[in-house]
């Protein structure tokens, strides 16, 4: 059976499906899921993430959250986490860079939240030396501080998407046609997530959202509320998004969400402002949300790129500061990634972030 088969069977015996629904087949079916049977990440996959273009990312990432931990007076124990590490690269750059922070190694406890047994098995040839342990959902998390690293994980989570139309919204959903996935409207109907939306929209526009993000974002800034840490949320998107942003993505190239289930990447773009509400209900304060470029500038990677460029020469040389230019640059990631930044009230936000 392969997902295509598995989806059709079910949309026949079951009717037409969300697009959350498909998504999260897609994504995370046990056995025929994108990410549950693949390394995604690198040149031989089908995308590429920044802490994969250098180092300097995660680094910069991990002075960012160890300065915020020695601000908050050098909480211990607390929780290092991950949500998504991929291949784990994030988070060894991330702790070699802080080994020098006194007292943070021996007081961290590191927790990755990874869905996907072969990513996992990725992250422990990685990580093995830091003695991490997997959770399954951040439900998990000890009740303690809390420092945490999200990159390119809520874009991963499945969203819905809703047509506002003259009596309320109608869902986009997937269905057959003569045998083949296509995609349709559901019933209008009203849509009490959506309210906020009704004054900055108008019939016919495509509005998302990310009902997954809500519980994740809640655990996540719940502990940061009641026993202090910070997180770092990198993705793209926007503030608040319009349209429709689902993309798939095989071998670098963007291809047909349809085709192929479980074969490309299937993302959407992060609706920060819903993080930002969800994190400020639940007591925590957020930053402002900042352009990738700005906030890795801010920490100084024109300083460290400067300090890795110094013993190369020729490719070497070349790569770095392409690297440098692609996790900056407007053009390239800069402007497209945000960083949104969560902390608690009581204290001041992460460096290269503004409250
Ligand atoms: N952060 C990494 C990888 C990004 S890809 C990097 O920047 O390179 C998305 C990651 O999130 C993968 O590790 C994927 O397996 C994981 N993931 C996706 N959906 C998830 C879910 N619902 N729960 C836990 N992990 C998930």
């Amino acid at each position: 059976m392969n997902l295509q088969n598995h989806l059709i069977a079910r949309i026949q015996a079951g009717g037409p499906i969300p697009v959350s629904d498909y998504m999260a087949e897609c994504l995370l079916h046990p056995q025929l899921g994108y990410y549950t049977t693949r390394d995604p990440l690198g040149a031989k996959g089908d995308f590429i993430t920044a802490p994969e273009i250098s180092q300097m990312f995660g680094e910069l990432l991990g002075l960012s959250l160890a300065q915020t931990w020695l601000d908050q007076g050098s909480p211990a124990p607390f929780t290092l986490a991950e949500l998504g590490p991929g291949r784990g690269t994030l988070m060894a750059d991330l702790l070699r860079a802080t080994r020098g922070v006194p007292g943070l190694h021996a007081a961290m406890q590191l927790h990755l939240i990874e869905a996907s047994p072969t990513l996992r098995a990725v992250q422990n040839k990685t990580l093995e030396a830091y003695a991490p342990e997997w959770l399954d959902s951040v439900d998990a998390l000890p009740d303690q501080p809390l420092f945490l690293v999200a990159n390119e994980f809520f874009d991963a989570l499945p969203i819905r998407q809703f047509i506002r139309t003259g009596n309320g919204w109608s869902e986009k959903q997937v269905g057959l046609k003569d045998g083949a996935l296509t995609f349709g409207l559901g019933p209008a109907a009203p849509q009490p997530a959506l309210e906020h939306r009704l004054a900055d929209t108008q019939e016919g526009d495509l509005v998302e959202h990310c009902e997954a993000a809500v519980p994740v974002t809640q655990a996540v800034a719940t502990r940061i509320a009641a026993h202090g840490g910070a997180a770092l949320i990198i993705d793209y998107g926007d503030w608040r998004a319009l349209g429709d942003t689902l993309q798939a993505l095989r071998a670098h190239e963007p291809a047909d969400p349809l085709q192929a289930p479980g074969e490309a990447d299937l993302t959407a773009h992060v609706d920060f402002e819903a993080l930002a509400l969800t994190a400020k209900t639940a007591g925590c304060a957020h930053t402002r949300l900042t352009p990738q470029g700005v906030f890795l500038e801010r920490l100084g990677i024109t300083d460290r790129a400067r300090a890795l460029a110094a013993p190369l020469a020729g490719e070497g040389l070349e790569t770095l500061i392409a690297a440098h230019r692609r996790l900056t640059h407007p053009d390239e990631m800069g402007n497209l990634f945000k960083v949104l930044g969560l902390y608690s009230s009581q204290a001041t936000p992460p460096p290269g972030l503004n409250p």
